[in-house]
């Protein structure tokens, strides 16, 4: 695992970059909404990307006949945390399954399209960050997974 000092929105612009052309033929509109000048967060850039990717390949298997897709960051003073959003306008999540969606191997996919991996994977490299991650969701509205991640707090 690589530690260093990275700048979250440089992670989001690469992905962006990676996915814009998938989006758009699957008539995805884009949102992003980037707080500039971020504190930089610790640890592997590597993985955050991955993290990004598979939050984002999965708002875009929740709207299979297009949507909205919304990537936000921001910093909360307050908590010292860099925070980072991935909001769809998909099919949502069930209450009941909220708990389970973490969980290696669970997926309501067919298994050409997923193992149910991806979210297991996430909350792996979120917790070796010392971060949190939850989700919002409401059925037929779409999901929103929100992450957190400890920064530097800059003494101003
Ligand atoms: P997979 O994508 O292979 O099914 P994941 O671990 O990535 O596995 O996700 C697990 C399950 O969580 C999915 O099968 C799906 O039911 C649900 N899920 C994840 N992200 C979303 C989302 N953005 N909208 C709706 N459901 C989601
Ligand atoms: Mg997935």
């Amino acid at each position: 695992l690589e530690k260093r000092l990275f700048r979250l929105n440089q992670v989001v612009d690469r992905v962006v970059l990676l996915s814009k052309h998938k989006m758009q033929l699957q008539q995805i509109d884009l949102v992003l909404d980037l707080q500039e000048d971020l504190p930089e967060i610790e640890g592997d850039p590597g993985q955050i990307q991955q993290c990004l990717i598979n939050l984002i390949f999965n708002a875009m298997e929740a709207m299979p006949d297009g949507g909205r897709l919304t990537i936000r960051t921001a910093h909360d003073e307050t908590r010292g945390e860099v925070r980072l959003e991935v909001e769809d306008t998909g099919v949502g999540i069930p209450q009941e399954m909220m708990s389970q969606i973490f969980e290696p191997f669970f997926s309501t996919k067919s298994q050409d399209k997923g193992v149910g991996l991806g979210l297991s994977v996430v909350y792996g490299i979120v917790k070796e960050h010392r971060g949190t991650i939850y989700v919002k969701s409401r059925v037929g509205e779409g999901a929103r997974f929100i992450v957190r991640f400890p920064c530097r707090q800059e003494s101003r």
